[in-house]
């Protein structure tokens, strides 16, 4: 590497930045270990069972089911919901492919719909769709970027169409809206302690949660072979606990420190929306309503700028992520038989896939390196700008209207 290639790998700003949390972190979770170490226990111990009652209380759910990560929360959810082989479920084709992963594994073929400009669930196009299929059974909704959405909404549809609701929570720890979190108005959610996550584990990890204490005691059997009283074996389960070590560290290192992270992401967010509004280059993808826990900073690109501004942001330091550049839709991994398609082909998951850029948001940018986020962004913006009015020779506006 070269001497200018690493001073910049040094300083440029990551999307994670899991050094800086383990100093937070370290004793904490060293404490941890050496409690499950002393415990003698390390499969569904105490540690399991004190983070599920601890997560379920911060979310503000009834139960909390610990498993090794977050598709499989959401295929329990799925099988608890009596979703199972041919069952059509409709879900978002602009996701992480674990949201249409987990519906191909029960064995039901997903029928995606389309979403709105800010990456979530069209939910009149959800409504329509299931208007005209009577047949589907189910609705995997995902709170994509943090951004809730609307949950009466969301209930009412289901309801009026008797299908369940699974919601995947797994990146909105922390979101809420009509004063409620997400993932407490369908019959189970889903959510992923993966290291990116708001709430991430030091590995893989995921819990199902849920207001219904029969579910809960499905998915703890099923999250352990199927097994109900020892040794006995009604229904063909997964293996997928959550480890006693994962759990300590998550009750001890990570949940009490969970309300400070989403602060800062917070106020990271409210100062890119401050700074990047009016900026037709780099536009904030915002949440509908309600708050967004901000696992993600969406951003669209104008048309055909992405990959442009993309490199530009990289050779200014700043590191984005695309979420999601291919809709699930499109994977090699989902054969034609699998799936339905419902409408035409997704005019605005397409728009998102082809211009969303994701800026750095975590809870240990500070505020100078935000601010040099936002400075490379209008900087970006304005040479796209320039060179889009170059190209075309129109007299075009300022790229961003925007202060600094
Ligand atoms: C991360 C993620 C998942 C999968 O979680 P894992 O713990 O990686 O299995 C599912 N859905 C969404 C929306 C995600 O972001």
């Amino acid at each position: 590497m070269t001497p200018t290639a690493t001073a910049r790998s040094i300083c440029s700003i990551q999307a994670n930045d899991f050094a800086a949390q383990w100093r937070e972190t370290r004793k904490d979770a060293l404490a941890a270990v050496q409690r499950v170490g002393n415990s003698g226990r390390l499969i569904l111990g105490e540690e399991v069972s004190a983070f599920e009652r601890k997560l379920a209380d911060w979310w503000g759910v009834s139960h909390a089911v610990g498993v090794a990560n977050g598709t499989d929360a959401l295929e329990i959810a799925l099988r608890c919901a009596e979703v199972g082989p041919g069952a059509r479920v409709l879900t978002t084709p602009l996701s992480a492919f674990a949201t249409t992963l987990a519906i191909l594994r029960v064995g039901a073929k997903p029928v995606w719909c389309d979403v709105e400009g800010s990456g979530g669930l069209d939910l009149d196009r959800a409504a329509a769709a299931l208007e005209s299929d009577g047949s589907i059974a189910a609705v995997v909704a995902v709170h994509l970027y943090g951004h809730p959405l609307d949950p009466r909404r969301l209930a009412r549809l289901c309801e009026q169409h008797g299908v369940a609701l699974i919601e995947d929570c797994a990146q909105a720890a922390g979101a809420e809206r009509e004063g409620a979190p997400t993932g407490t108005v369908g019959l189970a959610a889903a959510t992923s302690f993966y290291p990116t996550k708001n709430l991430g584990a030091l590995g893989d990890g995921g819990a199902l949660l849920t207001m219904d204490a029969e579910v809960a005691e499905r998915a703890r059997r099923l999250r352990n072979y199927g097994e109900g009283e020892r040794h006995v074996y009604r229904e063909r389960g997964l293996n997928s606990r959550l480890d006693e070590l994962h759990a300590a560290i998550l009750r001890s290192a990570m949940l009490p420190r969970l309300d400070g992270w989403l602060a800062r992401r917070r106020q990271i967010a409210r100062r890119y929306t401050e700074a990047l509004t009016g900026c037709s280059q780099l536009r904030p993808m915002a949440a509908t309503g309600g708050r967004s826990a901000h696992h993600l900073y969406p951003v669209e690109a104008a048309s055909g700028e992405t990959h442009a501004v993309v490199d530009a942001l990289e050779s200014a330091g700043v590191r984005t992520g695309r979420h999601y550049p291919f809709l699930c839709c499109d994977q090699a991994a989902v054969r034609g038989g699998d799936a339905w398609v419902c409408g035409e082909m997704f005019p605005t998951a397409r728009r998102v896939a082809e211009r969303e850029i994701s800026l750095p948001i975590n809870p240990y940018l500070d505020d100078e390196q935000v601010e040099r986020v936002i400075g490379a962004c209008l900087q970006a913006a304005a040479r796209r700008e320039s060179a889009t009015r170059a190209r075309t020779s129109v007299n075009g506006r300022a790229a961003c209207e925007c202060g600094d």
